[in-house]
């Protein structure tokens, strides 16, 4: 007798939950027969992709039948210049998420271990799962990283640290002075992997830039993404900043075009009109007081946030009334897969969308 095939697969990978992601517009708009839906459950930019950007993918589109320059060379001089680190130190990809993937793959050896903090982005457990690494998972401290127990959960096993500043689904951040004294107690051996999606939001004094401390910390490797602030989340484009020779191994991983051409002139646009970040974070902060003024007046507690979202605690598990939300066509997002069944996401939208949810709470919680 010969074994079922599904008995010959990757064990880590068929332990894996699928990913949910926020639930499309277009779903919910066929079952419930309305059209006008709001969806903030996705942390995406609520304006949409600014002018200058949707003008640079109209004239990439006759291009599309060529494959895309695998090396990805003006989004690399646009990304020199906006960041002063060497074109050699980056690594583009398919998203972020592409990135994360691939820093798995090339710093976690099978068997050998990730540390996580609870509460963290999912895609840690998916790319080190995949890579036949061990994920460890540390609890957090109110909600967000605890870098003290992360520094104890290393071990001669550990090789990468993941953790997102600020966190998504939380919003919570680490401090530069926190953030220092935690490199300097991780060894050698071990990567420090810095998501930083949400950069461009996080206006905070003591919030970090993980680039000024690339030179001094060279396991450090920071990522960021066009998904976010610069509204680009369909065209799949991120990017790593690590070492000169970290990055030489993740380019040797990564699939050749693993960047489409469309997404590599969008974010190449997208970097030059930062009148449109500033906007778009003006637009959040704004939003971000609404919500947050909202929440209070209907007695909910929400963690603070820095990120274009904020989760917040109906009091109760809040699949019931992520459900109600749904049926007044508002879209957010559960997180009792990170571990918080009590608390909604909420993305930050535009005013009227805002206000839409927040007229719409109160009746889903009642
Ligand atoms: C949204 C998000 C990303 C971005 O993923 P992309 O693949 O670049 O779209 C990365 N990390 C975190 C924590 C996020 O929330």
């Amino acid at each position: 007798m010969t074994s079922a095939p599904l008995d010959n697969v990757h064990p880590g990978i068929a332990s894996l939950r699928p990913y949910q992601p926020g639930k499309p517009i277009d779903e919910l708009a066929r079952e419930l027969g309305i059209d006008d839906i709001i969806k903030l459950a996705s942390n995406e930019n609520p304006r949409g992709p600014g002018e200058v950007v949707q003008a640079a993918i109209a004239r990439e589109l006759a291009s599309v039948s060529r494959y895309p320059d695998g090396n990805g060379f003006i989004l690399k001089q646009a990304l020199v210049n906006q960041l002063q680190v060497d074109a050699e130190q980056l690594t583009l990809g398919n998203g972020s998420n592409d990135v994360l993937d691939l820093i798995a793959r090339v710093a976690v050896e099978p068997g050998y271990e990730a540390v996580v903090s609870a509460h963290s982005f999912v895609v840690y457990r998916l790319a080190v799962t995949c890579a036949g690494g061990v994920l460890v998972e540390v609890p957090a401290l109110n909600y967000g990283t605890d870098l003290q127990a992360m520094a104890e959960a290393i071990t001669e096993r550990t090789r990468a640290v993941f953790i997102a500043n600020p966190n998504n689904p939380t919003g919570t951040w680490v401090s530069r002075d926190a953030l220092v004294q935690f490199l300097d107690q991780v060894p050698d051996h071990v990567w420090v992997v810095l998501d930083e999606a949400y950069f461009e939001y996080a206006n905070e004094p003591d919030y970090p830039d993980a680039l000024t401390l690339l030179p001094q910390y060279n396991n450090l490797i920071v990522t960021r993404t066009f998904s976010k602030v610069h509204g680009l989340a369909a065209l799949r484009v991120g990017y790593g900043v690590s070492s000169a020779a970290f990055a030489d191994l993740l380019n040797r991983a990564r699939q050749p075009f693993n960047v489409n051409s469309v997404g590599l002139a969008a974010a190449a646009a997208a970097l030059g009109d930062q009148e449109f970040v500033t906007e778009s974070v003006t637009l959040n902060n704004q939003g971000m007081t609404q919500l947050i003024t909202g929440l209070q007046g209907l007695g909910l507690e929400h963690i603070p946030s820095l990120g274009n979202f904020v989760a917040f605690d109906c009091g109760r598990d809040a699949q019931g009334v992520f459900e109600a939300l749904l049926q007044q066509g508002v879209i957010v997002r559960p997180i009792a897969e990170y571990g918080l069944p009590q608390h909604l996401r909420v993305s930050v939208g535009l005013a009227e969308e805002n206000q839409r949810f927040l007229q719409a709470l109160p009746r889903a919680l009642a």
